[in-house]
């Protein structure tokens, strides 16, 4: 079968629907068009600098496009550079894999206080994200909202020393700016009893490595549930240690107001007894994302029905599910979407496919290579990569060889 089919967004979701779709049918034209110069979404600028072992599905990732025949097309914003209806006239079949990347906002009084920080705006700014903010001062005492693996990921991150970094890929600013960030306490709170929090199992073993802290579990309880009970298991296991930095985990606690007057200097919480006032030097939301509007996800989505949206339209992975799920399970999400598109799919060989994107300034699959060779050439003592941060030397270096 022929036809030329666009994915929005190059991260697992978007990679592991252009896999399943070639695999049925070698024939098709498929396009991955993400609006970073670099590909693999959150596999790159979210998972934890210390979790390699998690990035390295980009591996196979890259046998899409240099044995299946994908084509990559990257520093091109569907929404801003390029309207989803110029897309649609362009291709059979057009998919949103967009991703969520804006940050839930904390809907209580104060939630958009100075000192207020969103999981996504700190892990692009840790991991180095081209349009990230710049880090920011957390004090000695911050308090992070959520307990789901997100929440865990960050503090396990925090509460590292520098030697407990090896190997990773966190840059030098972010290194420097942990080494020298003061923490001494931060204490995580989630909204459900330990037992059903969202954070797995072996996240909560990991953190019993860590060295040089001392961490507290206030309140986790036991569960009839077995599973639940092994999460319990752990969470009590981790309870003791000594070091400069204390962990605090509290359990049952729903946000009802962030305290200023100026900044976040504690958070006010409802419990099963009635309040209680969490002081602080500075809060970290991990309770889920949003779209962050380029791409009209309410208005797509009241039509949805199994990923699709409109003729010719589909979603797949966060940006249809919402951000729930791990790497592993966009995969068969993408394997029954791909069933449906190809069921679908009239090809129309008039259709200019990726033509309408030639003469901008985006870069392809070779151009990827580049910058990923030159951020694994020689990484720094202890990192198995140097990023680069900014988008001009992304595209500079992804030209290179047009130059030669
Ligand atoms: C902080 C964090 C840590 C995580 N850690 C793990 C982990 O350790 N293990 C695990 O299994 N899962 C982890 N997850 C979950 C995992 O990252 C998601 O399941 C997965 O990334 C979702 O894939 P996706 O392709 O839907 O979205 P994304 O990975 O977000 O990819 C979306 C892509 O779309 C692009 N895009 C967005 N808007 C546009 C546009 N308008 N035009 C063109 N392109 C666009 C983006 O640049 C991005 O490349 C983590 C998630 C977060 C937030």
């Amino acid at each position: 079968m022929t036809g030329k089919i666009a994915i929005i967004g190059a991260g697992p979701s978007g990679c592991f629907l252009a896999q399943a779709l070639l695999k049925a049918e070698p024939g098709l034209q498929v396009d991955l068009i993400d609006r970073l110069p670099v590909p693999y979404g959150l596999v790159r600028y979210g998972v934890a600098a210390d979790h390699q072992g998690t990035k390295a599905v980009t591996r196979q990732f890259a046998r899409l496009f240099e044995r299946q025949g994908a084509g990559y097309y990257g520093n091109v914003g569907i929404g801003s550079d390029v309207t989803l209806d110029a897309l649609r006239s362009a291709y059979d079949a057009v998919v949103l894999a967009a991703g969520l990347s804006a940050d839930r906002a904390l809907a209580v009084p104060g939630g958009d206080l100075p000192g207020v920080f969103g999981a996504g705006r700190l892990t692009r700014a840790l991991y180095e994200h081209p349009e990230a903010e710049a880090l920011p001062d957390l004090g000695p005492h911050p308090l992070i909202v959520g307990n789901g693996n997100v929440a865990i990921d960050l503090l396990r991150l925090l509460a590292k020393s520098p030697d407990e970094l090896e190997g990773s890929d966190l840059g030098q600013g972010p290194t420097d700016w942990l080494a020298g960030s003061g923490i001494e306490e931060i204490t995580i709170t989630g909204r459900s009893p330990a037992a059903a929090a969202k954070f797995d199992t072996v996240m909560i073993k990991e953190l019993g490595k860590l060295s040089g802290v001392a961490i507290r579990v206030i309140g986790a309880g036991e569960s009839d549930d077995p599973e639940a009970q092994k999460k319990l298991d752990a969470l009590k296991a981790l309870e003791g240690g000594a070091g400069p930095r204390r962990i605090t985990f509290r359990f049952g606690l729903t946000p009802l107001a962030v305290d200023g007057p100026g900044r976040a200097e504690a958070v006010r919480f409802a419990t099963t007894d009635g309040e209680e006032r969490l002081p602080c030097t500075s809060v970290l939301t991990a309770i889920g994302f949003d779209t962050p509007g380029d791409l009209p996800r309410d208005a797509l989505l009241t039509e949805e029905s199994g990923g699709r949206l409109a003729e010719g339209l589909y979603a797949t992975g966060w940006f249809r599910r919402g951000p729930r799920g791990t790497i592993p399970d966009n995969r068969a999400d993408a394997k029954a979407l791909a069933e449906r598109i190809l069921a679908e799919l009239r090809p129309d060989p008039s259709r200019p496919g990726a033509d309408i994107l030639q003469g901008r300034d985006h870069t392809d699959y070779d151009g990827w290579c580049r910058i990923d060779s030159a951020e694994t050439a020689n990484p720094p003592p202890g990192r198995c990569r140097a990023k680069i941060t900014t988008r001009e030397e992304m595209l500079s270096l992804a030209r290179q060889e047009d130059m030669q």
